[in-house]
């Protein structure tokens, strides 16, 4: 990187992934890297294994791949179908259509629910479908729980009733690589058969892991599953993971920053994390009602807590605006995916957040939206200050 001309203090990465990593993450990786066959390295292993399981709401094993998301994705179809099996998948955004594309190349036949990008998956839709379906060719129900291109959350309980009330016997994986720590979510008790998972959004690592958290029904899917795995076989990572190790060359320095991360996330407690999310969203939405912007989801009740999506007005560009705002103030914002290019900025309230980083980041907005000469009223940031010091003082009066 050019040193040319420095930009002082932190830069803000407000995308809704990569996070910006806390520095006790940050120390917690700068450690030698140990042997990945040694006793160090086993008790690290047993340690993040149980870890991750209150993290996922599971009682089954957390398989954790080194590799982005995408890997995730790759290893829960092909250690749970086979050639040609049938999958129903939820037109949520530009997530979920990557998922439908990495499943056709693998040789599977998705059922694509069309939607609007603005909204989450449509559980009765899924019902339905599942319904039409007598001869149970549909194997696997996808849905992605938060839509990181839209800012809309799908509901996974609903989705979990839609299948149990058309009797399906399809097994349910969910997408949470942009909820994981930071949405409530609950993986044995919505009766999820494979959650995937990444590390680079609420769990505040860098990238670079991605996990299969694994029902027992997943697990019987996989003996007889047909699609060819090598690298991804969940066996093979099972039976090294009961000591702690790893059939291959672990990420090892990430996995020092991922039991920081657990640690982090148990200190706080999940539900305070999750209701810091669920503040800071409300906030956000705040100040875009102010500005007289428009959020991009249009159902209240799926409004997502780790980013929301913003659309410009018409005629106006997203990407230069953000550009302005990385330029102008060294921030970084969320570009609109897919169909959404140019049309949206996302803002990413997700990670290790707190209430001033949020009012920088709409200061920068704001600020940002003057810049660019995008119509907008005043006073955004200021309804989301107001918003943010009365949940302060409301507390206060809790712990008095
Ligand atoms: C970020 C993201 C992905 C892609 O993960 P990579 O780590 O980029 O492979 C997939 N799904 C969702 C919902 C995401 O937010």
């Amino acid at each position: 990187m050019s040193n040319m001309s420095r930009t002082a203090g932190r830069h803000f990465l407000q995308i809704p992934g990569p996070t910006n990593v806390p520095d006790r993450i940050l120390r917690a990786i700068d450690r030698p890297t140990i042997d990945h066959r040694g006793p160090d390295f086993g008790a690290l292993g047993r340690r993040l294994f149980a870890g991750l399981k209150p993290v996922f709401k599971c009682s089954g094993p957390v398989i954790v791949y080194p590799a982005s998301g995408t890997g995730a994705w790759e290893a829960a179809l092909v250690n749970t179908l086979s050639p040609g099996d049938r999958v129903l998948m939820s037109e949520t955004g530009h997530f979920a259509t990557l998922w439908r594309g990495l499943a056709e190349k693998l040789g599977l036949k998705p059922d694509f629910l069309p939607g609007d990008w603005r909204h989450g998956a449509d559980a009765e839709a899924i019902a339905a479908r599942l319904g039409e379906d007598k001869a149970h060719e549909i194997r696997a129900v996808c849905v992605v729980h938060n839509e990181t291109s839209t800012g809309c959350t799908s509901d996974i309980a609903a989705v979990r009733k839609a299948i149990d009330e058309a009797g399906h016997p399809a097994l349910l994986m969910v997408d949470t690589i942009s909820s994981l720590a930071s949405i409530d979510y609950r993986h044995d008790e919505w009766g999820v058969d494979v959650t995937v998972a990444g590390s680079q959004k609420g769990l505040m690592l860098p990238p670079g892991l991605s996990f299969n958290a694994v029902s027992e029904k997943a697990l019987d899917a996989h003996r007889t599953a047909g699609l060819p795995r090598a690298y991804w076989d969940w066996t093979a990572m099972l039976k090294a993971n009961e000591t702690g190790y790893f059939p291959h060359t672990p990420a090892t320095n990430l996995l020092y920053g991922l039991a920081e991360a657990i640690d982090m996330l148990q200190e706080e407690g999940l539900d305070r994390v999750f209701a810091r999310h669920d503040r800071h969203a409300e906030a956000t939405r705040r100040a875009v009602g102010a500005w007289g912007l428009e959020v991009l989801c249009l159902d209240p009740d799926r409004y997502s807590s780790s980013l929301t999506a913003v659309l410009m007005p018409e005629g106006e560009s997203a990407d230069r605006f953000r550009r302005i705002v990385l330029d102008a103030f060294d921030m970084s914002l969320g570009s609109g995916l897919g169909k959404l290019a140019d049309r949206v900025f996302r803002i990413g309230h997700l990670g290790d957040f707190n209430d001033l980083s949020l009012a920088g980041t709409l200061a920068g907005v704001e600020m940002g939206l003057a810049l660019a000469g995008v119509p907008h009223e005043k006073g955004g940031t200021q309804a989301a200050m107001d918003y943010l010091a009365e949940e302060a003082r409301a507390a206060v009066k809790e712990t008095a």
